[in-house]
């Protein structure tokens, strides 16, 4: 059944639309191609006011999670670097600190990263600890009364852009979440990683050199860190199943646009099944993606788990998207191998995609411990 939106989701995706059509499409190809950040997008993100959309009302946030995808969606269709920074900083970042923070720390962080004013990032991969995120490195060290943060992190999404950095270390209780200032003495930020796709996202190692923690900087509490960060990472993956889900809406347009303009034997190339075949197989992973992902924010919405959902939105949608962008360059022949027809930055950004928020194998291994 298709899921439908009500007239202020309709609202938002349209003024997400409009802000694609101006201000995000028309850099990606440059952003990509240079690897630099979407600082245009970045901007009309923040004059209209969506990049703190699940904060709560009162620190400017308070979209409902369907809404949130929605936007994300429509992003992605125009820029899935920007789509991923907004998407997982919202997430990662600005939920958890809502969720978690105490008044103090929601006093310093919360309306500015709500904003846009400033940026979050989540640093929890490690160069040794990926899927297998409970054999963290970085450790926090007890000195006295003092606390020293040591150690290092990679693939931080946004990380040179942040000016927090929610660490994920081992501490003396056990996994616990820091909110450590970009400006801190110890921290330094990587240069961007140079990664298949997602080139504008400006994922980062970041190197914590013995970092001063006080204990107002502990988010939520010592030791539960990965308890307490399950309900932001669940929402981090309709995220990601929501940029796939755009980048499969823009490769069915480029790809109907296209075989409706390309003749070959003097007719249309839409004409042909085996073209036709393609189309088919966009249009119905793109509803398939879509409808997964809404449904699973719905259930959010409604306050009903979504851990199984959210992992079946993020494997299908990301793994639809890797088959079916890569189906679109073929379906524009040799113009589908060059930058300006972009289906094939929509299959690096969709295949990139397939591994951010953890590995689908994962995600598989989560939906079947779910039904026993
Ligand atoms: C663009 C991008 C952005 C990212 N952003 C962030 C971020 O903002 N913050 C952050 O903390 N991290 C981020 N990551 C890291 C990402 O979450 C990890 O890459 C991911 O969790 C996998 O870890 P790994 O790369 O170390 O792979 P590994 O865990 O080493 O996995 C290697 C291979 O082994 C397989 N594998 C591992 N364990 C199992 C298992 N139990 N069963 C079956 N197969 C298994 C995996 O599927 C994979 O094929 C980002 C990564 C990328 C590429």
């Amino acid at each position: 059944m298709p899921f439908h939106l009500d007239d202020e989701q309709q609202m938002i995706r349209r003024v997400v639309s409009d802000l694609v059509d101006k201000t995000v499409r028309p850099h990606a190809e440059e952003v990509d191609r240079e690897r630099r950040p979407p600082e245009e997008a970045l901007e009309g993100l923040r004059e209209v006011d969506l990049m703190g959309m699940l904060a709560s009302a009162d620190y400017g946030g308070g979209a409902d999670t369907v809404t949130f995808c929605v936007a994300v969606k429509e992003l992605a269709k125009g820029c899935a670097s920007t789509a991923a920074l907004m998407g997982l900083t919202n997430a990662l970042a600005t939920l958890p600190v809502d969720l978690l923070g105490t008044d103090e720390q929601k006093e310093t962080w919360l309306a500015e990263l709500t904003s846009g004013a400033k940026l979050g990032s989540f640093a929890l991969t490690e160069p040794n600890a990926g899927a297998d995120v409970s054999s963290l490195d970085t450790k926090i060290v007890e000195d006295g009364d003092a606390w020293t943060l040591r150690g290092q992190k990679a693939w931080v999404l946004g990380g040179p852009l942040a000016d927090v950095h929610l660490v994920v270390a081992r501490g003396p209780e056990g996994p616990t979440t820091v909110l450590v200032p970009a400006d801190s003495e110890g921290v330094e930020t990587g240069p961007p990683e140079r990664l298949l796709g997602l080139r504008g996202a400006q994922t980062s190692p970041l190197y914590l050199e013995e970092v001063p923690v006080g204990e107002d900087e502990v988010l939520g509490d010592a030791g539960e860190a990965l308890q307490q960060l399950a309900e932001p990472l669940r929402v981090s993956r309709l995220a990601i199943a929501a940029c796939a889900t755009g980048l499969l809406e823009a490769s069915l347009a480029a790809s109907q646009d296209y075989a409706d303009q390309r003749e070959q034997f003097d007719e249309p190339i839409r004409n042909f099944q085996a073209i036709q075949n393609r189309l088919a197989g966009v249009k119905t992973a793109a509803s398939t993606a879509r409808s997964l992902t809404l449904k699973a924010a719905d259930r959010r919405d409604e306050g009903q788990p979504f851990s199984s959902q959210a992992s079946e939105a993020k494997w299908r949608a990301t793994e639809d998207a890797r088959e079916h962008t890569r189906s679109a360059i073929r379906l524009h022949g040799g113009t589908g191998y060059m930058r300006e027809a972009h289906v094939e930055r929509f299959y690096r950004d969709a295949r990139t995609l397939t591994i951010v928020g953890g590995p689908n194998q994962l995600h598989r291994q989560r939906i079947v411990d779910r039904m026993y």
